[in-house]
């Protein structure tokens, strides 16, 4: 069986294959520029690979709402030519078969809970810690969609009290995003966080906000397993002092072995690595295969 997978990314677009054992069996890459030209890609690397469904996990925000006329669109995005494109319509004419659809982070939820550190759970988030923050919300067996879809990366959080950063998000200033993504890092000490030695107090304020937003989480939704994902999380010190903010944030409140003894196996890195989103994609293609054939 095999199985296609985008993982459609602001910047760059992941195209590949795999099978039902979540085995990405070829990948390429390429640069997101406009809609035509990246579509005219995607189109050209899967014409020849006889895939019996796709997957898409896509930046967003996107609409994932099937009863809307704009399912399946890109919606309010600042990137040029993307604002309002069809991405998944436009995919569905060049194939005819069964697509999965959702958002980048809701795939890496569903494809660690299918193989990767939440495997046989049935709930967990994924944080992506990179260029933005984002989050995917795997609850009960399914993605949550909801009003539109959940958008944790820009929740608030209480300020450092050593910082003087104002915050980078461009709706909200100092929301978790703001403070916490890549590029808020670079802007509060002028230097890029994979250039911070790792004893840098740089770390301890990351965890600080990451801390908090986890500690929300856990009390809003309950989940399983916690996985932190993106660019930034390769500071694997950082592990460590999140889960100490979420001891913080909790304080014993929430009876729960995962919570304490067990919290170095409740705040975890991918289990499927850089492959979570192109995984999420490909477990995505087949639960869309799954459900047009049930
Ligand atoms: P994207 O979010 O665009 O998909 P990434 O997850 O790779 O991509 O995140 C990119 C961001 O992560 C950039 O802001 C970059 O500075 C930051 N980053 C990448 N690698 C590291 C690292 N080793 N340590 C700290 N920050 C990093
Ligand atoms: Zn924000």
């Amino acid at each position: 069986m095999i199985i296609g997978a985008i993982e459609a990314g602001g910047t760059k677009f992941v195209c590949g294959i795999g099978n039902e054992k979540g085995e990405v069996l070829e990948r390429i890459s390429f640069p997101t520029e406009q809609p035509e030209k990246t579509l005219a890609q995607v189109v050209a690397y899967f014409e020849d690979k006889q895939v019996e469904a796709i997957g898409i996990g896509s930046f967003g925000p996107i609409n994932i709402d099937r009863a809307s006329p704009q399912f399946g669109y890109v919606t309010t995005t600042p990137k040029p030519g993307w604002a309002n494109y069809p991405l998944l319509p436009e995919l569905q004419k060049a194939f005819d078969v069964p697509m999965g659809w959702d958002t980048d982070v809701n795939a890496a939820a569903l494809g660690e809970a299918t193989w990767g550190a939440a495997k046989g759970l049935d709930s967990c988030l994924y944080y992506t810690i990179g260029t933005g923050v984002g989050v995917g919300v795997f609850v009960e067996g399914r993605m949550v969609h909801g009003l539109v879809h959940p958008e944790g990366g820009h929740v608030l959080t209480r300020r450092h009290p050593q910082d003087t950063y104002e915050g980078k998000c461009p709706y909200h200033g100092d929301c978790l995003e703001g403070m916490a993504a890549g590029p808020a890092i670079e802007a509060r000490w002028k230097v890029k966080g994979s250039e911070l030695p790792a004893d840098h107090p740089a770390w301890e304020m990351e965890a600080f906000y990451i801390g908090q937003a986890l500690a929300s989480a856990i009390l809003l939704l309950s989940p399983k397993k916690i996985i932190l994902g993106g660019g930034v999380m390769h500071q694997l010190q950082l592990f460590p002092l999140i889960r100490e903010q979420v001891r913080i944030n909790l304080k014993g409140y929430v009876a729960a072995e995962a919570l304490d003894t067990g919290i170095d196996d409740y705040i975890v890195p991918p289990g499927l690595g850089d492959n979570a989103g192109l995984s999420g994609s490909l477990a995505l293609g087949l639960r869309a295969l799954a459900e047009a054939q049930a």
